[in-house]
């Protein structure tokens, strides 16, 4: 796993971390998101991983949402409000958390502000993940995931060592019902319609950022840890300044 800048990790334990990632499912938001919690010891608070959960439990919740989700649609705003606020609440999101796949919507993202701001904290970075819609298609059609970790894998791009076994733990890796093709189009026009103007909210708040998805998984992780440590240590250093 790559290192974080020194000054991004000692900043930390002494910041309050709030940081979304937005992008276009097949972005690599997965991915990055599970990269960078790990190092930067922040809580990931990935919503769909959370509505699967629930889906697998059979829980109340999960039966609400299994429907949209196998049609590709968005789980209702107030259901995944719930779901995430409660999960916010929790005492390791208490300094900072990443968002993957929250909000996907203008309500959630004013939500999300609204329950931050009870308690003087607000959302300090959003890295959008862009990447050409042929190339999401290519992409999600061989995405496979360990059903036991999470973890992802793709065919062509970034195989396991072991065909059809997680390298992090021998679970076996699957396909989810909703990379099909024609759930992964209704999927696009979903985001397109109700997701992508969130890209201008936060630009209009100063805090987003456009990173080239592109690339290389490695070179993509790189860039963002360079514009995490780049937001979150100036915030220091302006902090340390005043006093
Ligand atoms: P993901 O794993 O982020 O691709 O999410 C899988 C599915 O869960 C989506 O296609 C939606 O049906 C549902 N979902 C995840 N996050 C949200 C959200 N923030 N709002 C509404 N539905 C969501």
């Amino acid at each position: 796993m790559e290192r974080i800048e020194p000054c991004l990790e000692a900043s930390l334990p002494c910041e309050t971390h709030y940081v979304l990632l937005i992008g276009p499912p097949g972005s690599g938001k997965g991915t990055q998101s599970a990269q960078l919690c790990a190092t930067l010891r922040l809580p990931h608070l990935a919503s769909g991983d959370l509505l699967r959960e629930h889906v697998q439990r059979g829980t109340v919740l999960g039966r609400k949402a299994r429907s949209h989700m196998d049609r590709g649609d968005l789980v209702p705003d107030d259901v995944v409000i719930d779901m995430v606020m409660d999960r916010l609440g929790s005492g390791d999101c208490v300094s900072g958390a990443l968002f993957d796949g929250f909000p996907r919507t203008l309500a959630q993202a004013a939500a999300l502000d609204r329950a931050l701001a009870t308690s003087g904290r607000r959302v300090g970075l959003v890295l959008y993940i862009e990447v050409p819609d042929a190339v999401l298609a290519e992409r999600l059609g061989g995405r496979f995931l360990c059903r036991a970790c999470g973890a992802s894998y793709h065919v062509v791009f970034h195989p396991p060592r072991r065909p059809g076994l997680c390298d992090c733990d021998d679970g076996e890796l699957y396909q989810r019902d909703d990379d099909r093709p024609d759930t992964l189009a209704r999927r696009l026009n979903v985001y397109r319609e109700l997701t992508v103007p969130l890209i201008d909210y936060y630009r209009r708040h100063g805090v987003l950022v456009t990173i080239d998805g592109n690339q290389p998984i490695a070179t993509v992780t790189t860039q963002l840890y360079a514009e995490l440590s780049r937001v979150f240590s100036n915030r220091t250093e302006q902090r340390v300044a005043r006093r």
